[in-house]
């Protein structure tokens, strides 16, 4: 065996003292939920860390449907973030046709929340309602999360750059399937399938949406957000390479592990690391986030 010469033994530990001592890599998770199908605090907290998410942002139901999938209110979601000030930040949210909706969000977003949403009700998006939250939300000079589903949830997705353009201060947040389907330019006005699987054309309304208006940002959780992914790779890449200043990595899953094929949010971790340059990578797991936050 031939002797290692100097350079190479102080490449060697040089390298392992990096490895030893690098900090973990910042995850910001945009989107996750408490009492979230049940699952405990104790249980949420287990299941960030081991998914590697440093910091987590809890999104609150409003005051009826829990956004249909069990999730608790502003004052759970604020509750947990004062328990854990260093792991969680919170949102405020109510139902915008709640007679006192106006109320309720400045009264969390004056005790610390930090974006309105998650907005998942039935909703026109040019209806009073959205106006009533983007002015809100731009006196508050906080950003709106909001679900977009078909004929559901925030529907008239095809008008809302009237929104984005009425509002260029508000910083709007997309999700949800509507919102990636929509990726794909062949994507039609009436689809069979909230998950779209194949090859997409580059130029749906929401990548327009990205390009057009600096005042949209795209959330990259649930199943949605994993599926608009993983249907087109070469697609993705192009994707994340051309809005890399305007995505945000989120969970938005309900499993008790943080890990494995039933944690949509390690999987689309581990699709970001993938597809993404670790430049890239640094802008979706944190700094947009901190950005558009102002963490
Ligand atoms: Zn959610
Ligand atoms: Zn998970």
């Amino acid at each position: 065996m031939l002797p290692m010469n100097r350079r190479h033994f102080l490449a060697a530990t040089a390298a392992t003292a990096f490895s030893q001592t690098a900090p973990q890599q910042e995850i910001i998770d945009i989107h996750q939920h408490t009492d979230y199908a049940r699952r405990p605090d104790d249980v949420l907290l287990k299941h960030q860390q081991v998914m590697g998410a440093t910091k987590t942002i809890l999104l609150p139901a409003g005051s009826s449907y829990g956004l249909e999938v069990g999730a608790s209110g502003n004052d759970r979601c604020m509750e947990v973030a004062k328990r854990y000030p260093d792991r969680f930040v919170f949102f405020a949210n109510e139902v915008p046709y709640h007679p006192e909706a106006k109320q309720v969000l400045e009264k969390y977003l004056s005790q610390g929340a930090i974006g309105i949403g998650e907005q998942k009700f039935f909703l026109d998006v040019l209806s009073p309602n959205m106006t009533l939250l983007c002015d809100i939300a731009q006196h508050f000079n906080v950003p709106i999360l909001q679900h977009f589903q078909y004929e559901k949830y925030n529907v008239n997705f095809d008008q809302f750059w009237r929104v984005l353009a009425r509002y260029p201060k508000v910083n709007f947040i997309g999700h949800a399937q509507t919102w990636w389907a929509n990726i794909d330019a062949d994507q039609p006005k009436e689809p069979s399938s909230l998950y779209p699987r194949g090859k997409v054309k580059a130029g749906g309304w929401t990548d327009r949406y990205l390009r057009d208006y600096p005042n949209m940002f795209a959330d990259l959780s649930a199943g949605s957000g994993l599926n608009a992914f993983r249907r087109d790779e070469d697609h993705a890449r192009a994707f994340i390479d051309r809005h890399q200043d305007k995505l945000i990595y989120g969970s938005d899953c309900n499993d008790h592990i943080g890990q494995g094929p039933k944690c949509s949010g390690s999987e689309q971790i581990a699709m970001v690391r993938k597809l993404a340059s670790p430049e890239v990578q640094k802008k979706l797991f944190s700094t947009n986030a901190r950005r558009i936050m102002r963490l």
